[in-house]
C-alpha cells in the first residue's frame, strides 16, 4: 500500500490517495477541493480509482466530490447519518463559508464494523461521532484515515451542527487509542501522527 497526501482547498484539507501496488487500483479519501490538485496525482501514479471514502460531510471534504466522481466514476461511500450533508448548504458549511455546492448523491452507506474489500485492499470503518455526527474513521492495514476527529496533538471541532464534545473524546479513546501503539495516524488537516504519539502528548486525551 502506497499514501500519498494532497493538501487541498482554502483551509489546508489532507485528501489522501491510497494506492495498491500490485494492481494500480486505489480509493480517494476525502476529495475536499482542488481537483485538478487530485487529479494530477491520479494521473502521475496512474491510478484506477475503485472507490470514493468520505470521513465525514464537511464541505472542505466533499469540495472535490462532483470532479473526482466525473472522472473516475467510482462509487461513492459515506455514513448514513452524513450522507444528507451531501446536498445540505447549511449542514455541509458551505453557506457558513459563504459559498454554494453541489454534490453527487452517495452511492453507499458504510459504518461501523463494516469491512470494505477494494481496489485489492481491505478497509476497516470505525463509527466515530462527535465531530459531525455520521464521522468515520477508516483503517487500513496499520493506517488510518482519521477525518477531522483526531490531530496531531489535536481534536477536532466540536462546535459545529451535530458536534458533541463527549462524543469526540469517547470515539478518540474507544476506537482509535486502541489499535496497536505504531498505528500511523492520517487526519484531515495538519502532519500525521501515532496512536502512542496521540496517546502521550495529546492534551485532550490525558
Ligand atoms: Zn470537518
Amino acid at each position: 500500500m502506497k499514501i500519498k497526501s494532497v493538501e487541498v482547498g482554502p483551509i489546508g484539507t489532507n485528501c489522501y490517495i491510497v494506492i495498491n501496488e500490485n494492481n494500480g487500483q486505489g480509493v480517494v479519501v476525502d476529495p475536499g477541493g482542488s481537483a485538478n490538485r487530485i487529479v494530477e496525482v491520479l494521473q502521475r501514479e496512474k491510478v484506477e480509482v475503485k472507490g470514493i471514502f468520505l470521513t465525514h460531510g464537511h464541505m472542505d471534504h466533499i469540495g472535490a466530490l462532483a470532479e473526482i466522481k466525473e472522472l473516475t466514476q467510482a462509487p461513492i461511500y459515506i455514513s448514513k447519518a452524513d450522507e444528507p450533508m451531501l446536498a445540505n448548504p447549511e449542514s455541509n458549511l458551505a453557506a457558513f463559508m459563504g459559498t454554494e455546492l453541489h454534490c453527487p448523491p452517495a452511492d453507499k452507506n458504510y459504518g461501523q464494523g463494516d469491512e470494505i474489500e477494494l481496489a485489492g485492499m481491505k478497509f476497516k470503518i470505525l463509527a466515530t461521532p462527535g465531530h459531525t455526527p455520521g464521522g468515520v474513521c477508516i483503517v487500513c492495514e496499520n493506517a488510518v484515515f482519521c477525518g477531522d476527529t483526531v490531530f496531531c496533538e489535536s481534536i477536532g471541532r466540536t462546535d459545529f451542527p451535530g458536534g458533541s464534545y463527549s462524543q469526540i473524546i469517547e470515539s478518540i479513546k474507544n476506537k482509535i487509542l486502541v489499535l496497536p501503539q505504531e498505528t500511523t495516524l492520517y487526519p484531515g488537516h495538519g502532519p500525521s501522527t501515532s496512536v502512542d504519539w496521540e496517546k502521550r502528548r495529546n492534551p485532550f486525551l490525558q
